[in-house]
């Protein structure tokens, strides 16, 4: 069955990233960062460069939040203290940049919702038809919470989100850890599980946990950047999928 879903044959669950590959939400995490390293990086120094598309896709897609935050600044040579998680949103520690680009998230979540791709929308629903089942991997602390506003709880079988990794010390992307737990929770080894990412992170993790399938996701035009890193097949959208052999 999963010949329909253009996947192997021997693939039995699908484990989705969720920002930017079932959900519209990798924008509202890019202009977040924006704003926070911009208005972060001029209180520094007034002529800093900004935050750039080529930075969020280098940097930060996909990562857990402080490593976003550590690997963007360690790009400028920047290093801050940790700190903790009650610090304000303006403190100058990995923690408070952190917290200020989650607030902006959530203000932004609560005023205009969550947009699904109809196509991986189309896709999740063949899939579960079909017979596999599927987890949600995210490095996000809201998983949870997309997941329900969006409308598609029903469909996933298992959640790995940034909340689940933090309680199990799972290192995040592009390590494999997040998606071998997501793997692990639906019963399958990692040969028989397709990984759907859209971050350079993401199908890189799907790389190094040795999956039977790694499809990557090209919402930005960084095909050729996620071939590299590791998908077994490039897509612009899920459905695209629909109806191919591999
Ligand atoms: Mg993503």
């Amino acid at each position: 069955m999963a010949r329909v879903l253009g996947l192997p044959d021997d693939i039995r669950a699908c484990l989705f990233d969720l920002d930017g590959v079932l959900t519209q939400t990798a924008k509202v995490h890019q202009a977040a960062w924006k704003r926070t390293f911009d208005e972060f990086l001029r209180r520094q120094d007034p002529a800093a460069e900004e935050f750039s598309s080529a930075d969020y896709n280098e940097y930060v897609d996909g990562k857990p939040r402080k490593d976003g935050v550590r690997d963007f600044l360690a790009g400028r040579r920047i290093t801050l203290p940790e700190g903790s998680d009650d610090d304000p949103a303006d403190a100058a520690t990995v923690a408070g940049v952190a917290t200020r680009k989650n607030e902006l998230v959530l203000a932004e979540l609560e005023e205009h919702g969550v947009q699904v791709y109809e196509g991986s929308m189309r896709y999740l629903r063949a899939a579960k038809e079909a017979g596999l089942s599927a987890a949600v991997v995210t490095a996000s602390a809201n998983g949870a919470h997309v997941i329900e506003v969006a409308g598609f709880a029903d469909l996933v079988d298992a959640r790995i989100d940034g909340l689940v990794a933090a309680r199990d010390g799972l290192r995040g992307k592009p390590a494999p850890d997040t998606f071998l737990a997501g793997a692990e929770a639906l019963g399958v080894e990692p040969a028989q599980a397709a990984v759907f990412e859209d971050a350079l992170s993401g199908v890189a993790a799907g790389r190094a946990g040795h999956f039977g399938f790694v499809v990557g996701v090209d919402r930005v035009g960084q095909a050729a950047g996620l071939a590299e890193r590791g998908a077994d097949v490039v897509v612009q959208d899920l459905d695209e999928l629909l109806g191919t052999t591999t």
